[in-house]
C-alpha cells in the first residue's frame, strides 16, 4: 500500500516525503490530528519507507513496496485494534505474577514497535518506555531504521519524564513517532524537541468520492450522511457502523417527537424499556445520547438559519418539522437535559428511567 493510498492530507504527505529524500529524517515526529484521520496509517507508511528494501520512487519521491520481508512485517501491524486486542488476551493468560510485570506491546518486526496506552488506565507506562530505552541504542537488525510508534500522547508522568531523556540524546539510528490527538497532553519539553506535523479535516465532499468508490454498499444519500457525520476523519468515515447509527437516531427521534409532542409517552416507554443493563445497553445507550447530541446541534443549525451545516441531510425534512417546534429556549433546556442524563448515569442511576425523566422534562408547557 504505497503513499498515493493514503487519503486527505497531500501537502504534509508531501513534506514528509521530502525529509526521507533528504536522509534527514527527523529523530521525534509528533503526527496529530482527530481520532481516524490517519496518523497511524501514515506513520506505518513513512515506517516502510525508511525500511523499504525495494526503495521505489514515485513523484520523484521515496516511496515503499509493500511487499519485501521488511515492508510485509512492519504492515501485520496494520490492524492496530486486532493486534492489541492479542497483546492484551496473552497477558490475561498469564499467571498473576507475571501479568503485573508484563506491558502491552504491539510487535511484527524486530526493529519496530507500536506502544499502545496499557490497559485499564489506557496510557503510556514507564515500563513501556523503559522496554523502548532497552533496545533503542542497539543498531537495528534487519532495518536500517528502528522505529518506535506511542498510538497516544497520554502518557503517566514518569513515563513521560523517561521518554524525554530518550529524545535528549536519540541515537543516529532510530526514529520515534508520537500520535497525538491533542498535542497539549504532551509535556512543552518533549514537543520542543519533536517536529509536528498536523493531519486536518478533510473535506466533506472528498469524503463522500472516497465513500462513493470504496463503500458502493451504501447509497449516494447514505454516503453524503457519513461523509459529513466522520467530520472530516477519513478513517472514521471509512468504519462508520451506519446500521448501529441509523437505530440510535430513530430512537433519538421518537425521543424527541414524544417531547415535543406531549401527553402520550407509550411509544417512548416501549422504547426506553427495551434498555436492558449490561455492557450491551450501555452501550445501545451511549450510541443514543451522542445522537441525540448531533440531532439537537442539527435543530440549532435549522433554528439559526445554518441549514448548509445540518450533518443528518438525509432526514432534513423531518428535522425541519421538528424544528417548527422548537425554539432556542427548548433546544439549549433540552441540551442541559442531556448533560444531565449523561452524569446521571456516570453515576449509575436507573438508566430508562432517568431517559423517561428527562423526556417528560421537556415537554413543552401546554
Ligand atoms: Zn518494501
Amino acid at each position: 500500500m504505497p503513499f498515493s493510498d493514503f487519503l486527505g492530507n497531500p501537502a504534509t504527505v508531501h513534506d514528509l516525503r521530502e525529509m526521507l529524500v533528504r536522509k534527514r529524517f527527523p529523530h521525534a515526529v509528533i503526527l496529530s490530528g482527530a481520532h481516524g484521520s490517519g496518523k497511524y496509517t501514515l506513520a506505518l507508511m513513512l515506517t516502510r519507507a525508511l525500511n523499504c528494501l525495494e526503495q521505489p520512487v514515485s513523484d520523484g519521491l521515496p516511496d515503499f513496496c509493500g511487499r519485501c520481508a521488511n515492508c510485509t512485517r512492519i504492515g501485520q501491524a496494520e490492524d492496530l485494534d486486532a493486534r492489541f486486542a492479542e497483546a492484551v488476551e496473552a497477558r490475561d493468560a498469564l499467571r498473576e505474577a507475571d501479568k503485573k510485570e508484563t506491558r502491552i506491546l504491539v510487535q511484527t518486526h524486530p526493529d519496530v514497535l507500536v506502544i499502545p496506552p496499557d490497559p485499564p488506565q489506557m496510557m503510556i507506562k514507564v515500563d513501556q518506555v523503559r522496554h523502548v530505552i532497552g533496545n533503542i541504542y542497539f543498531r537495528p537488525a534487519e532495518a536500517r531504521e528502528r522505529v518506535y510508534i506511542f498510538t497516544d500522547s497520554s502518557f503517566m508522568k514518569e513515563a513521560a519524564n523517561s521518554l524525554l531523556k530518550v529524545l535528549e540524546e536519540p541515537p543516529e539510528f532510530a526514529t520515534i513517532f508520537l500520535l497525538a490527538e491533542n498535542t497539549g497532553e504532551l509535556l512543552p519539553t518533549i514537543r520542543s524537541r519533536s517536529v509536528n506535523f498536523a493531519l486536518s479535516a478533510v473535506p466533506s465532499k472528498e469524503i463522500e468520492s472516497v465513500l462513493a468508490k470504496r463503500r458502493p454498499d451504501w447509497n449516494p444519500r447514505e454516503q453524503a450522511l457519513v461523509a459529513r457525520l466522520s467530520e472530516g476523519a477519513i478513517g472514521r468515515a471509512l468504519s462508520f457502523d451506519l446500521k448501529t447509527y441509523t437505530t440510535a437516531r430513530s430512537q433519538a427521534l421518537v425521543l424527541l417527537n414524544s417531547a415535543l409532542r406531549g401527553g402520550e409517552h407509550t411509544e417512548l416507554f416501549k422504547m426506553t424499556e427495551s434498555f436492558r443493563p449490561g455492557a450491551e445497553g450501555r452501550e445501545k445507550i451511549d450510541n443514543l445520547l451522542r445522537t441525540l447530541h448531533s440531532l439537537l446541534e442539527d435543530l440549532m443549525f435549522l433554528e439559526s438559519g445554518a441549514p448548509q451545516l445540518v450533518r443528518n441531510t438525509d432526514i432534513q425534512g423531518e428535522l425541519k418539522k421538528l424544528a417548527e417546534s422548537t425554539d432556542f429556549a427548548w433546544i439549549s433546556r433540552a441540551a442541559q437535559g442531556l448533560a444531565e442524563v449523561e452524569r446521571g448515569m456516570r453515576r449509575n442511576l436507573l438508566r430508562s428511567l432517568s431517559l423517561d425523566a428527562f423526556a417528560t422534562a421537556l415537554e413543552r408547557p401546554s
